[in-house]
């Protein structure tokens, strides 16, 4: 399989919502658009099939002012999973993630791989300014900006976006830790999709990054920035039946448990009950493949809770993203003073942060 490169904007495809793509491209997509700056910023869209937000911001952004107006700045665009974007789901039963399955994925290879190393390479070869892999999330969640590296570019182009940052080095294979290895690269969570609040910010934030001459060498002021450190990630055990309607045969959530994202939880706040005897826990997995799942939670009197404070993030209530993703990821603070290029990483509590990227 090849990606499809062309060098122009086909007709009428600025016209289609993201569940109409697939009548006009045939699978993931490479669009080269000139711009006055000759190095180009690469965006991402619809990695994710029923995440609209992206496209919907570039379709905006080149409909209006850059439909009279040229682009300040080349612009490589990427559409991704147009056939997921048809049945508005994140992707089908025959695909993989595809926000896995870039240069650095710790899956069995497959074709898709191979695809998303040919553009990988095809992008690299054009020298970017930078990258931006825009994504919508279905809890409640502010948007935010995530990196993989505490590197000042980075941290600029992130914070343009959100004071909210998140740090990541887990899962592997995605977008913006391949294209990190050669341009600041960021990913932006825009809220969920229906919302035009989240296109409105993701278009707002194209057209000021494409207008930027460069990215500072300085990290942000501590005032512009929060950073969080994902530290585990939860899932529900495979066998495990769940649901948030009590519907379920073994583990019922509190409906509306995406209120606790990027809240501190004190030890002891309940998550779920367990409803027919059975020792079940949630599995937290840390950077290093490690279950830390009793460090995280515990079962008392049928009641999942936290066994300490714990801040999460992109909890979802959507049983399939659950299960298709993770029910969450375990965050914390990591303190602004502690992103000085020049000062070793460390957290609050003085403990040293493990490798920054693999
Ligand atoms: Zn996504």
């Amino acid at each position: 399989m090849q990606p499809v490169i062309l060098d122009h904007m086909p007709s009428s495809l600025l016209e289609r919502p993201a569940t109409a793509l697939h009548r006009a491209l045939d699978g993931p997509t490479l669009i080269h658009l000139a711009g006055r700056n000759p190095d180009p910023l690469f965006v991402s869209v619809l990695q994710h099939g029923n995440e609209t937000s992206g496209w919907e911001a570039v379709r905006r952004l080149l409909k209006g002012r850059y439909g009279r107006d040229p682009l300040p700045r080349s612009l490589i665009l990427l559409i991704a999973n147009v056939r997921a974007a048809a049945r508005n789901r994140r992707r089908l039963a025959d695909q993989p993630d595809f926000n896995r399955c870039w240069p650095g994925s710790d899956m069995a290879p497959t074709t898709w791989h191979r695809l998303f190393t040919e553009i990988t390479k095809h992008v690299r070869a054009r020298r970017p300014f930078a990258s931006i892999d825009i994504h919508n999330n279905t809890g409640l969640n502010p948007h935010y900006a995530a990196v993989n590296r505490i590197e000042p570019k980075r941290l600029q182009l992130a914070a343009l976006f959100s004071r909210t940052v998140i740090y990541f080095t887990e899962p592997k294979g995605v977008q913006s830790m391949a294209f990190g290895e050669f341009c600041p690269a960021v990913t932006l969570e825009c809220g969920q999709a229906s919302e035009v609040h989240g296109t409105d910010h993701a278009m707002a934030y194209l057209e000021t990054v494409l207008n930027l001459r460069e990215l500072p060498d300085q990290p942000p002021a501590p005032e512009d920035l929060e950073l969080y450190h994902v530290i585990a990630t939860v899932q529900v055990p495979e066998d495990v039946d769940f649901s948030f309607d009590d519907q379920a045969e073994d583990l019922h959530f509190q409906p509306d448990l995406d209120r606790f994202n990027f809240r501190e939880l004190p030890a002891g706040t309940r998550l779920a009950r367990s409803v027919n005897g059975r020792q079940i826990s949630l599995l937290a997995t840390d950077h290093q493949g490690r279950n830390v799942s009793d460090s995280c939670f515990a079962l008392e009197a049928g009641s999942i809770t936290t066994r300490r404070a714990l801040m999460p993030a992109m909890l979802s209530t959507d049983e399939q993203v659950v299960r298709q993703d993770c029910l969450c990821y375990l965050m914390e603070r990591i303190s602004p003073e502690t992103v000085r290029p020049e000062a070793p990483l460390r957290r609050p509590d003085g403990a040293e942060l493990p490798e920054t990227l693999p």
